[in-house]
């Protein structure tokens, strides 16, 4: 059991005394402080690329786009040329294609046909759209309503040359990977992806496939952070479950340590659990419980098995997670170098009534949504055990509501962090 309602008042993280309780932003803190980016990098075709994170800034070789040209259909003109008042008229002397210039000379009184992304032909710098422009034969009639340098893109408008363009630590996004390709690029040198084993904890664990022994349940966690370490960027290596055994534990940690940057448990760092996984953990390691004021995922462990960093999560589903989104995602993104941001977070009114002690901070589940008059809200998910990971499935973001409160009315203006940007 991760918690019993009685310990509450007695492990109350505020209470001074309670040397190994921290709050959640301070326990991330620590977290963040103790872990160093992994210093590996590797080059990578573009198409690899997506969410990966860049190892060096690349600056612009060259100015994007690299010609000024035509924003759209229409007739390239010297400004010089335009009428201050009434109409003049102006001859047709060739065509710039996109991709195909028109590389002769021009004239006063000429003008270019020109279609969008073609080169602006020497000695024009404007642009008339073909609507404003009336043809007649060879010739075109304007009117007196322009301005030089209308609907031109100029050179080096998007990228000019020696610009940074993608500064080390940036999580590479779709308009990166062109933005790279608009530089002639098909390479780019990202951070190696930390290797993170991890295993689940608990002699009632089954993985699908197996029966359903009485008192059993199918292991979830180890698909969930599967996924979540996917999700983040790092490279998951699934060690199964372990019995609670103090010999199976030590044999998998070690095999886990040896062969990755970080391991990851869950189940048995709570209470009743605790002196067993510590005792074996100390022998290999150094590993501190540390009591988070967090509800769900107070019992949480973190430290060191030779040079791998050691995450003991909770065993409930819910508190798995909401630990992983708060310490482990924030920690593996400093190890792959990603440039450190706070994490998003917004007020909305909240739809439903929530319930809640005071003590600690509390991480509820809710889904975004927008009422009837067109403003964002978010409601909850409905029952909050640590056990319901359906709540997590239903949810959309967490609803962060701070220690002190306690039960919230329906509309009151609360904290939400989408999961979508955790
Ligand atoms: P523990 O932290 O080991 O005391 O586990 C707390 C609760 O979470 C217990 O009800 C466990 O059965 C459950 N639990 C632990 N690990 C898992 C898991 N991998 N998948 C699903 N439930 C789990
Ligand atoms: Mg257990």
């Amino acid at each position: 059991m991760e918690h019993k309602p009685s310990q509450d008042r007695r492990e109350n993280c505020d209470t001074p005394s309670e040397r190994d309780a921290f709050s959640v932003a301070e326990a991330r803190r620590r977290l963040l402080d103790a872990v160093s980016p992994l210093s590996a990098k590797e080059s990578i075709r573009l198409k690899e690329g997506l969410a990966r994170i860049v190892a060096e800034t690349v600056s612009a070789p060259f100015d994007v786009p690299p010609h000024a040209n035509s924003a759209v259909d229409g007739y390239a003109v010297r400004s010089v040329d335009l009428p201050k008042q009434g109409r003049c008229r102006l001859t047709v002397i060739g065509t710039a294609m996109a991709g195909t210039p028109y590389r002769g000379e021009m004239a006063a009184g000429h003008c270019v046909r020109i279609m969008t992304g073609g080169v602006l032909p020497r000695g024009c710098d404007t642009v008339i759209m073909q609507e404003q422009a009336e043809r007649v034969g060879d010739t075109i009639n304007v009117g007196n309503d322009h301005s030089a340098g209308q609907h031109v893109r100029r050179a080096g408008e998007d990228l000019s040359a020696g610009q940074t363009v993608i500064a080390a630590g940036k999580r590479l996004t779709p308009a990166d990977l062109g933005l790279l390709a608009s530089l002639g690029m098909d390479a780019v040198t990202v951070t190696r992806r930390p290797r993170v084993a991890f295993f689940s904890t608990g002699d009632e664990l089954r993985t699908s496939g197996e029966p359903l022994d009485e008192g059993a349940i199918y292991d979830s966690n180890r698909y969930t952070l599967y996924g979540l370490l996917l999700q983040t960027g790092a490279e998951p290596l699934d060690l199964g479950v372990v019995r609670d055994r103090r010999e199976a534990l030590r044999e998998t940690l070690a095999k886990a340590a040896a062969q990755a940057d970080a391991v990851i448990t869950t189940g048995g760092v709570s209470v009743g659990d605790a002196d067993f996984v510590r005792d074996t953990l100390a022998e290999l390691g150094e590993v501190f419980f540390w009591k988070v004021g967090m509800k769900p995922g107070r019992p949480f462990a973190f430290g060191r098995i030779a040079q791998t960093w050691f995450f003991g999560l909770p065993g409930n589903p819910v508190s798995a997670m909401a630990t992983y989104y708060q310490f482990v995602q924030p920690a593996l993104r400093r190890m792959m170098g990603e440039r450190e941001r706070s994490p998003l977070h917004f007020k909305v009114p909240c739809a439903t009534t929530l319930k809640k002690a005071p003590g600690r901070m509390e991480f509820q589940r809710g889904v975004l949504e927008t009422n009837s008059e067109g403003k964002t809200v978010v409601r909850s998910t409905g029952e909050q055990g640590s056990h319901i990971l359906r709540s997590m499935s239903e949810a959309d973001c967490f609803i962060i509501l701070p220690a002190e409160s306690g039960d919230v009315p329906a509309g009151t203006l609360v904290d939400v962090q989408p999961f979508a940007v955790l």
